[in-house]
């Protein structure tokens, strides 16, 4: 399966397309002129600097699209591709602009903690992020089921378990957050879109 980027706004067949190579999808710049803005200065970002995805369209006399942000977070990949297509490529969509949340100063995604939890092979499909204020200290809470073929085994292993997962959310979000395991079913269903983030910080 290839990877594809489209949104509804830009009706027709799509606007980026992933190769064969399988890094980044070609934006089709035949129909599109893209930039990757700040999306706080609005200034263009360089080349491998992620920002949102804005686009203009080329082709379409009766209705043009000039410089739509998209929301998107994506980045544009500074070489040419193996395949030998010349369109630039962007990376999968990282996030949507209004969906991150600031946590001590550092930007971060929900769907890229999402990411890094479900590429560890022990934590079920099910958990939540909490951001709390104690005192004057923003925490970001991570509780995650864990698969009950990994429950079982001593409290050792499952401060293990614990330590690694939260050295990987560490490694990659630049927040140590703390990290709670449960049992799988414990925390509550929620059907369509999960609500998975709960902001406490305001309260
Ligand atoms: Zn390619």
């Amino acid at each position: 399966a290839y990877d594809s980027y489209g949104l509804s706004e830009m009706n027709g067949p799509g606007v980026a397309f992933e190769c064969k190579e399988k890094c980044g999808m070609h934006l089709w710049e035949d129909n599109f002129i893209m930039e990757v803005i700040d999306q706080e200065t609005l200034e263009v970002r360089r080349d491998s600097e992620e920002g949102e995805l804005v686009l203009t369209t080329i082709n379409r006399e009766a209705m043009p699209i000039l410089r739509y942000r998209t929301g998107d977070l994506t980045h544009i990949y500074p070489d040419p591709c193996r395949c030998g297509r010349v369109h630039r490529r962007i990376s999968r969509i990282k996030g949507r602009v209004d969906d991150m949340f600031i946590l001590r100063g550092v930007n971060i995604f929900p769907s890229e903690v999402e990411r890094i939890l479900m590429d560890l092979p022990e934590v079920g499909r099910n958990y939540q992020i909490v951001l709390e204020r104690h005192g004057g200290l923003e925490e970001m809470r991570v509780i995650l089921e864990i698969k009950k073929r990994f429950f079982r085994g001593s409290l050792k292993d499952l401060k293990r378990l614990q330590n690694k997962i939260k050295a990987r959310l560490k490694g990659e979000l630049m927040v140590t957050p703390q990290v709670e395991l449960v049992e799988p079913t414990t925390l509550p269903r929620t059907t369509g879109k999960a609500k998975r983030l709960i902001d406490k910080r305001k309260i």
